[in-house]
């Protein structure tokens, strides 16, 4: 399979998850040398969950499926431009090649537009409409950071 076939198969997974689920218009696969390892659909209708979007499915199946959180030698085919959190994901599972084809600026013209999400993080931390609060850690008793340290030696 080439990169058109892979991303064929991303837009026809978004385009069945529509159609029979009544879910949002995104899907995901991802390829490990040559091989489709792990696909995904956004399921937030379905799960009423928020983080399930095509990519994160994907790269829960494909974790799951490989038995590692290193991604590294995959490459993710999108249907739609990846989200903020999406985004995340993929440094976190050291992916680095990712291809999409639907453009944020596609999603915006059907009401699913992330933009906000991206701007929100572009902003000062005191700017954003989330108040991101710190505690002081001295102020609990447990220390979860001294124990993975001591962990480690
Ligand atoms: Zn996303």
């Amino acid at each position: 399979m080439n990169r058109h076939e892979y991303m064929c198969q991303a837009i026809e997974l978004a385009c069945e998850n529509v159609k029979e689920k009544g879910g949002r218009p995104f899907g995901a696969v991802i390829v490990k040398d040559g091989d489709v390892v792990a696909t995904g659909v956004n399921e937030v209708m379905e799960t009423h969950d928020p983080t399930t979007h095509a990519e994160m499915q994907a790269i829960r199946a494909a974790s799951r499926a490989l038995q590692t959180a290193d991604l590294s030698d995959c490459v993710l085919f999108a249907s739609g431009e990846p989200c903020p959190m999406c985004l995340s994901a993929i440094y976190w599972a050291n992916i680095k090649d990712v291809y999409y084809s639907y453009t944020e600026e596609d999603a915006a013209q059907i009401g699913l537009s992330t933009k906000y999400v991206y701007e929100q993080i572009a902003l000062p931390k005191e700017e954003r409409d989330i108040h991101l609060r710190r505690m002081d850690k001295r102020a609990f008793a447990s220390d979860p950071f001294a124990l993975w340290k001591k962990r480690e030696t």
